[in-house]
């Protein structure tokens, strides 16, 4: 092995992971064993002309970028103005309230994501309005983009990825029973818009 690289998986290796452990989550890290293109290990280290250490495949020289996944969300409005929210079927934050939606598909727009995922997870046909905003959670590698959205269609249903659907006035969201940071700092911002002053301002 080349002296600037260092093994992933060698429990042996000399110099600790700890900078990639603390920037890259466990769930990125599991993947990330083997070359993608030729099947070698790859080993981490410093390589020419890149500006911090990457993951390189020492047999054929890919490197294997680590970029985080665009969520794409809506918060659906029905003609009332109230917003509809799921308890979350699955992990993480099981159990607890956020907005419909999920990982972008390569060949989707972020719209087309966003309608998808929210009739997948509520029956709800929805059509974007507006972006709430876009919230970055370095500690899990993604990116949430939240649309504001009209209800057009559909009718509310629990889905495999809803243990319920219900809808909520802008001062009366249920903020203690909110999982996902990033959830919490999209409602923040709508609640605003709304004239709704919302609790724990200073709570991250
Ligand atoms: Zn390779």
């Amino acid at each position: 092995m080349d002296g600037r690289l260092r093994s992933l998986w060698d429990p042996g290796a000399d110099e600790p992971l700890d900078g990639f452990v603390d920037r890259v989550p466990a769930w990125i890290r599991s993947t990330l064993g083997y070359c993608s293109r030729c099947g070698s290990p790859l080993a981490l280290g410093e390589i020419p002309g890149e500006h911090r250490e990457r993951l390189v495949c020492e047999a054929c020289g890919f490197i294997a970028y680590v970029n985080p996944r665009l969520v794409v969300t809506t918060l659906p409005l029905t003609d009332s103005g109230e917003l509809v929210l799921l308890r979350r079927a699955i992990e993480p934050a099981y159990g607890t309230w956020a907005q419909p939606g999920g990982f972008l598909e390569a060949d989707e727009t972020a719209i087309q994501g966003a309608v998808r995922e929210t009739l997948e997870e509520t029956g709800l046909v929805v059509a974007p309005t507006s972006i709430v905003g876009l919230y970055s959670q370095p500690r899990s590698a993604v990116v949430v983009a939240v649309f504001e959205a009209t209800i057009i269609g559909g009718e509310a249903q629990v889905t495999d990825e809803a243990l319920e659907v219900a809808t909520f006035r802008a001062d009366a969201l249920p903020w203690p029973s909110i999982g996902l940071d990033t959830t919490r700092w999209a409602l923040r911002d709508w609640v605003r818009s709304r004239g709704v002053t919302p609790p724990d301002p200073d709570r991250p």
